[in-house]
C-alpha cells in the first residue's frame, strides 16, 4: 500500500516514514519546499520509487491536500508545530486544527483511503491537578483551552501548545464522526509523551533540534544540565518514549484492524532527568568523547520520585501487543551517540 506522511522532515515523522518503508509500504511524504525533502530524498534513495515527496506549502489552506492524498491507502498526518515561542496561541492552534481538518476533508471523497493516523499527544489528555491521577484516553484537557481562551497571549507556553493539540484531535474526532458511515476511512489517534531517541531527519547543530530533543540534551548532555535547577531535573516529571517505538506504532496502527476508532495513548516509562543522566554517567564505554564533562546532577535522586501524572496503558497493550519499547539504556546509550555524531557533543 502506499502511505501518505505528512511534515515528513521533522523527527518522528522521518522515521515514521524509515519505519514504514522497512515494512514495504510505498510513501510520499509532505514538505513545506523542495528544498526540505532534499535530506529525505538522500536518506531513502536506495527505496526509489516507493518514496516521494510532495511540497504543500501551506497546511492550512482549504484543499491543500487535495492533490497529495490521491491514490494513497492511509494517511499518517504528523506536520504540527511543537514549540513554546508563541507569543499568540494561535501560531500553533491554526496550523495544528486547521491542517488536521485539511487533511481529513481532502480524504473524505477518496475511497482508497482505508485509515488515517493523526499524531496526536499526551497534551491533550493530561492537565494539572493538586492531586496525582492516572490519565487514560478517557480524559481530555480542557483545562488548557480554558487558560487560553481567558488568558489569550499570556496563557502559559505549555498550555498554548496543549491547546493546540487538544483543539486539533477533537477536530479530527469532529470531522470523522460527523462523516462516518459515508467513508472509507477511519481514525486512529496516537497520544505520546515526550519522544526522545536518536534522529535521522536533517539536524546538523544542537540548535536545529527539536524540542522534545533539546531538552534532552539540555538536561543530559549539557554542563549544569543547561543550566537547570537541580530540583527541575530531580522532581519534574514526564512521560517519555522512544523515537523509533512512536514510528513503530504508527505503522502498527495502520495494520491493526482493532485499532480504527481509537484513541491509543503510547508510553515507555515515567520519569525524572535524573534517571537519563545516570544512566549516561553509567555507560562504559562512553558513547561521547567528553564523557567527563556530562552533568552528574544530584545521582539517584531520581529513585523513586513519584510523578503527579501517570498513565493507564491497558487499552495500547490489549491492541498492540507486539510494541515492544526500547530501554532506558537503549535510548540513553544510542542518542548520546547521534548527538555525538551529527551534532558534536
Ligand atoms: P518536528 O518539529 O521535528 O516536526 C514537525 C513537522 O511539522 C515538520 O515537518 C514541520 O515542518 C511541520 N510543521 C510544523 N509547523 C507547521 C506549519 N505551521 N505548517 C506546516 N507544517 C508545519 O516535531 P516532532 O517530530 O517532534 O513532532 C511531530 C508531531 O508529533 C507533532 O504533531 C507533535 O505535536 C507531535 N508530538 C511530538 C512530541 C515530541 O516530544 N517530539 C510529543 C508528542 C507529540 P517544517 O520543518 O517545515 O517546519
Amino acid at each position: 500500500g502506499k502511505v501518505l506522511v505528512t511534515g515528513a522532515n521533522g523527527y518522528i515523522a522521518a522515521w515514521v516514514v524509515r519505519t514504514l518503508l522497512e515494512k514495504g509500504y510505498s510513501v510520499r511524504g509532505t514538505v513545506r519546499s523542495e528544498q526540505k525533502g532534499l535530506h529525505l530524498k538522500k536518506i531513502f534513495a536506495s527505496y526509489k520509487e516507493k518514496f516521494e515527496t510532495v511540497v504543500v506549502e501551506d497546511i492550512t489552506k482549504e484543499g491543500a491536500f487535495d492533490e497529495a492524498v490521491k491514490g494513497v491507502d492511509a494517511i499518517e498526518h504528523t506536520a504540527s508545530p511543537f514549540h513554546f515561542k508563541a507569543d499568540d496561541p494561535k501560531e500553533l492552534i491554526t496550523p495544528a486544527v486547521n491542517g488536521t481538518i485539511s487533511v481529513l476533508k481532502s480524504a473524505l471523497s477518496i475511497p482508497s483511503v482505508r485509515r488515517i493516523v493523526v499524531t496526536s499527544s499526551v497534551a491533550s489528555i493530561l492537565e494539572d491537578l493538586p492531586a496525582p491521577k492516572v490519565f487514560s484516553e478517557s480524559d481530555w484537557n480542557e483545562q488548557a483551552i480554558i487558560a487560553v481562551n481567558t488568558e489569550g497571549n499570556k496563557a502559559s507556553p505549555a498550555n498554548k501548545y496543549r491547546a493546540s493539540k487538544t483543539l486539533a484531535e477533537k477536530a479530527a474526532w469532529e470531522v470523522y464522526n460527523a462523516n462516518k458511515g459515508k467513508i472509507s476511512w477511519d481514525l486512529v489517534t496516537l497520544c505520546p509523551p515526550m519522544v526522545y531517541g536518536p534522529g535521522i531527519h536533517d539536524v546538523s547543530s544542537p540548535s536545529a533540534l527539536g524540542t522534545s530533543a533539546a531538552d534532552w540534551y539540555n538536561s543530559v548532555v549539557r554542563p549544569n544540565s543547561g543550566g537547570k535547577p537541580i530540583q527541575a531535573i530531580t522532581s519534574v516529571a514526564f512521560g517519555y518514549v522512544d523515537v523509533r517505538d512512536i514510528a513503530m506504532a504508527h505503522a502498527l496502527a495502520l495494520q491493526k484492524e482493532d485499532a480504527g476508532g481509537e484513541r491509543l495513548i503510547i508510553i515507555n516509562k515515567e520519569f525524572v532527568f535524573q534517571d537519563f543522566i545516570d544512566i549516561a554517567n553509567s555507560l562504559s564505554p562512553s558513547p561521547i568523547p567528553s564523557h567527563t564533562d556530562l552533568p552528574k546532577g544530584s545521582p539517584g535522586a531520581g529513585k523513586g520520585f513519584q510523578p503527579m501524572v501517570t498513565y493507564d496503558r491497558t487499552k495500547t497493550s490489549k491492541i498492540f501487543p507486539e510494541l515492544k519499547y526500547h530501554t532506558m539504556e537503549e535510548t540513553t546509550k544510542d542518542t548520546l551517540e547521534d548527538l555525538s555524531a551529527r551534532v558534536g557533543s
